[in-house]
């Protein structure tokens, strides 16, 4: 009966996580007051004691309140990690954010506060439990994606053949800022690189002044705006260029 006095708070929305192929994750040194309830499979991050609101952490997980990046509209989500593992256990919605919650936490409102509004104490969960949509919730499943990005590719095929190999970081800054006969095993003329092109003075065209100066030569065309588009115009306004093109505007 005790233990009907705690709320497992990650038994909700164990349906998803069942479907993302979780639902056997056990530790083999899970604290046994944090143990996955029949069905949920999984270790719970917190217990609470519904009367008192006393929150109770497990010492094996660490939670982060980040955003979602699944589409345009960067809700906020609430990341569950195993600390042994490093590996992310699920996402739910993240409490602070009125995206996803309603009504949102303080962002002065401590931790503990986020936990509770997950739990049935004083009927919070009720009222305003952060969640995200479902393919939010898939986003876990696209950061372990096999075949995600991690390295700097470079061509080896012509172009459109959809050939690449994996580069250093190294390679990459250093071709990318010194240019050279990058694909010279191709049979392809030498490419320019930032330091052949870093010149806000001299016409990339003499016949063409329209076109602007040689730093005009250097197009970004960058993806969606989470967070690098201020980046990128920041470096693309000091190397002088103005053809900084951004996924869904210009
Ligand atoms: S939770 Fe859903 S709606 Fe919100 S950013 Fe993620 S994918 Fe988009």
């Amino acid at each position: 009966m005790k233990r009907r006095e705690f709320i497992q708070i990650s038994a909700l929305g164990a349906t998803a996580l069942a479907g993302l192929g979780l639902n056997k994750l056990t530790f083999a040194d899970e604290p046994p007051e944090f143990a996955a309830i029949s069905g949920s499979g999984q270790e719970v991050e917190a217990r609470i004691d519904t009367k008192t609101g006393q929150v109770q952490l497990n010492p094996n997980i660490i939670m982060r309140h980040s955003a979602c990046l699944g589409c345009y509209s960067s809700c906020g989500n609430r990341v569950k990690i195993d600390k042994r593992t490093g590996k992310i256990l699920r996402v739910f919605g993240n409490p602070y954010n009125p995206h996803n919650a309603g009504p949102a936490l303080s962002y002065n409102a401590p931790l503990t506060e986020s936990y509770l509004a997950f739990s049935t104490f004083q009927g919070r969960g009720h009222k305003g439990r952060a969640t995200l949509c479902a393919r939010g919730n898939a986003t876990l499943d696209a950061n372990y994606d096999p075949y995600r990005n991690l390295v700097p590719l470079k061509r080896t095929g012509k172009r459109g053949e959809g050939k690449w190999k994996p580069i250093t970081w190294e390679q990459a800054i250093q071709e990318t800022a010194e240019g050279g006969e990058l694909f010279k095993d191709l049979g392809e003329k030498a490419v320019e690189g930032f330091h052949q092109i870093y010149d806000v003075k001299t016409p990339m065209d003499s016949a063409q002044p329209e076109l602007g100066p040689k730093s005009n030569q250097l197009v970004l065309i960058g993806g969606r705006g989470d967070g690098r588009t201020a980046y990128a115009v920041r470096f693309m306004g000091a190397f002088g260029s103005v053809n900084n093109f951004s996924h869904g505007y210009s």
